[in-house]
């Protein structure tokens, strides 16, 4: 009897192959065609690829005649060079198929394959591109402990369009690059996608998930784009137990967010959108809806952090409606550059100030910025808190030593800026008269005074107010923070 397969024998093929190498530091292990190394095998790719057919054609005549249970094993079997798969499609569909613990040295193509029952990748190494293009799926498809290396380039495993009829798992799966699932369709129970890592783009955006498809403990890299992704019933896409550094990668719009229900989630201060959406005016009012329509999600739940915590990313992709530079501003600022190359060959200066100028006037009379800035919509009970804290200490400070120091500082400074003697001038003469003495009178819990101090009065009376403002501020934080 010839020598057979070591890898054969453990993995109990039924039909343990002829031995083509020995391992030569273990004459005892000898490696039949399908087990030896990639560059140990001695025959040449199309010859490889011909005894996988004619090993899947075998199991399909048997499959027709009168074993219909029969399955064809690839167990631990190593693909030396490029091989496809194609022609086995809906006319000629692959057989319950094993590629357990296989390893796919270069690329493999599955494009427009079917597979008429359970297709086993479980433990698979794919080495290059694994591309399953409108491949069909009629068993459950097997991912599980799968590992896609392939890393360059915008490919690495592409399911694109393809069909899972049967189920699939994906249970801690490992995508090196990116995994496209775009168009792809998922119909029955029994998918699911369990402490898969994937380290580049997911996307599954247009695809359809026509059945509960849960994302448990997954870890997001990259950008995950859900967009137009369409659905036969309401929460059929399932994050549960998923941390802030993958969930902020969830790429998804205002529409698309009836597909998705979460469970034990600890949301990020920004999502997808938020951070991958180009920075226009237009997305960010996307971006605002989206966190309010988060928001509202919230409330129908009872889940007062959460509302409190989108109500302020809300209000925050508000403002960044408000900072974003206008177009008339990129406008000049190009007319700038090409009128006058040099000025700004150096030139991020010219457009900082050109752009921060109008940015800041929008923002010191804008309600919305004081209202973030001082108490953080109402929502932010620390900063709040300090800022009354500030207002009630620089009065002292400004009366100390440090404040006389800062004064000397800023007055050569102040005596510096153009007509600022002018203001002096205007400011003495109004600053003794008697209308201070009159202007008490309109302040509430103002004494009257005379002389020269009665314009200090006011001022101090408007600091009051300042800081009863901001206590005002500060009690609404609180009552957000443990009232909501
Ligand atoms: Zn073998």
């Amino acid at each position: 009897m010839a020598w057979k397969c070591c890898v054969c024998d453990d993995s109990g093929w039924d039909d343990p192959q002829d031995v083509v190498w020995t391992d030569p530091a273990d004459e005892k292990k000898g490696y039949c065609i399908f087990h030896a190394p990639a560059e140990q095998k001695g025959i040449s790719d199309q010859e490889f690829q011909r005894l996988v057919f004619l090993r899947i054609d075998d199991v399909i005549e048997k499959k027709n005649g009168n074993q219909p249970n029969a399955m064809c094993v690839f167990y631990r079997a190593i693909f030396p060079g490029s091989i496809t798969f194609s022609k086995y499609d809906e006319n000629n569909p692959l057989p319950h198929i094993s590629f357990l613990g296989a390893k796919f040295c270069n690329g493999v193509q599955f494009c427009d394959t079917a597979f008429s029952s359970d297709a086993i990748f479980t433990c698979a190494t794919f080495v290059k591109r694994a591309i399953f293009i409108n491949a069909k799926f009629h068993g459950k498809a097997w991912f599980g402990n799968a590992t896609f290396r392939h890393v360059e380039e915008l490919r690495g495993a592409e399911f694109f369009g393809a069909e899972f009829n049967g189920g699939a798992s994906f249970r801690k799966t490992i995508f090196h690059g990116n995994a496209l699932f775009s168009q792809a369709t998922f119909c029955c129970k029994d998918v699911d996608f369990y402490n898969t890592e994937f380290h580049r783009f997911a996307t599954f955006n247009e695809a359809k998930f026509n059945t509960l498809v849960r994302f448990q403990h997954v870890t997001f890299h990259g950008k995950s784009d859900f967009c137009g992704s369409n659905f036969s019933k309401a929460g059929n896409v399932h994050i549960e137990e998923m941390d802030d550094r993958s969930l902020k990668h969830l790429y998804f719009k205002l529409a698309d967010l009836p597909i998705f229900t979460f469970e034990t989630i600890h949301w990020p201060t920004r999502i997808g959108f938020d951070i991958y959406g180009e920075s226009n005016v237009y997305n960010y009012q996307q971006c605002e809806e989206l966190y309010r329509a988060m928001k509202k999600r919230a409330d129908d739940e009872h889940d007062r952090r959460s509302v409190s915590a989108w109500h302020y990313r809300e209000k925050l992709a508000g403002m960044k409606i408000l900072l974003k530079v206008q177009k008339w501003l990129a406008a000049l600022y190009n007319l700038i550059r090409l009128s006058c190359p040099l000025a700004v060959k150096a030139h991020s200066l010219p457009r900082f100030i050109l752009y921060s100028i109008p940015v800041f006037l929008r923002c010191f009379f804008s309600l919305t910025f004081w209202y973030c800035l001082f108490s953080g919509f109402g929502e932010k009970v620390f900063r709040s808190g300090m800022w009354l804290v500030a207002l009630l200490l620089l009065p002292f400070f400004m009366h100390s030593p440090a404040g006389e120091w800062l004064s000397s500082v800023l007055s050569p400074l102040w005596a510096a800026i153009p007509y600022s003697a002018n203001i002096d001038t205007l400011a003495a003469s109004i600053r003794d008269s008697v209308n201070a003495t009159a202007a008490v009178g309109f302040i509430p819990f103002m004494k009257e005074t005379t002389g020269p101090s009665a314009w200090l009065k006011v001022g101090q009376a408007l600091w009051q107010g300042v800081i009863v403002l901001q206590f005002t501020l500060f009690a609404l934080a609180v009552r957000n923070r443990f009232r909501r």
